[in-house]
């Protein structure tokens, strides 16, 4: 079962009943989260206007270059990362039980990763096609089946989960392959261990800029932010279980060294 909150602003979207008994509901969206540091919105919130959609061109693939380390390819197998559950097979990748954490870790990357979600549609909100790319380990962004499912704006697909949803919705409709492309510049400390520049973060969904140079209030989280910490100065690629299908193909990353 899931666990949910119910508050004032709070509204359920979706109850599947399996004998009787409720066994996940979903929310679209908080008042009763956090004030995110610019006080403009709540973590979560669910006033927070949703972008504008808009359909993005045709897919188009993107082989690595020959510098990228190929986390999942045509013919590659699970070596690039951690033991885990997530089945492999013909270079897709089907979520499993649990994070899927690389072995490697990466500081300032290019990230290229193909996903889709269930064709078939099951669940609302954050319960439809929820899974995540986490950069440095600890920076989410969202993924989502955000094709006509509302939820809350920080959440969507695209979105840096619980801080700035996507300037638009360029999400294509559930089953069909999508892409994210990343451009992720590390956090830096100084000696101290003071943080001297966030993380920032360019993002393109399916071709279509969604975030231009992006500052991370620090690691993503549900219902809070994270301080940022030295030890988020690098870490690995992870992709996220949250109970729901979703797939993976094409994910490659280049380490950027000034
Ligand atoms: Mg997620």
């Amino acid at each position: 079962m899931r666990t949910f909150r119910f508050t004032a602003w709070s509204v359920v979207v979706a109850a599947a009943v399996a004998g009787g008994a409720v066994t996940f509901a979903q929310v679209l969206g908080y008042d009763d989260t956090p004030m995110q540091p610019d006080g403009k919105w709540k973590i979560h919130d669910i006033k927070r206007p949703h972008p504008p959609v808009v359909t993005p061109g045709p897919f188009v693939t993107a082989p690595a270059p020959a510098d990228a380390v190929v986390l999942v390819g045509p013919g590659s197998d699970l070596s690039q990362w951690q033991a885990t559950t997530w089945p492999m097979a013909d270079g897709v990748l089907s979520s499993g039980k649990g994070m899927l954490t690389s072995k490697a870790s990466f500081g300032d990357i290019q990230l290229h990763v193909e996903f889709a979600t269930p064709t078939k549609v099951i669940g609302d909100s954050q319960g439809r096609g929820n899974s995540g790319v986490y950069v440095a380990g600890v920076f989410e962004v969202q993924v989502l089946d955000s094709f006509e499912n509302p939820t809350y704006a920080d959440g969507q697909a695209a979105a840096l989960y619980g801080q700035f949803p996507p300037l638009v919705n360029a999400s294509r409709k559930p089953g069909e392959w999508q892409s994210y492309d990343i451009a992720f510049k590390a956090p830096r400390f100084d000696a101290s261990g003071k943080l001297a520049s966030p993380a920032i973060v360019t993002v393109l969904h399916n071709g279509v800029l969604v975030h231009n140079a992006r500052a991370f209030w620090g690691p993503t989280q549900h219902r809070r932010i994270d301080p940022y910490a030295p030890s988020n100065a690098s870490g690995p690629i992870r992709l996220q279980d949250h109970g729901n299908p979703v797939r993976y193909r094409n994910v490659w990353v280049r380490e950027i060294k000034e």
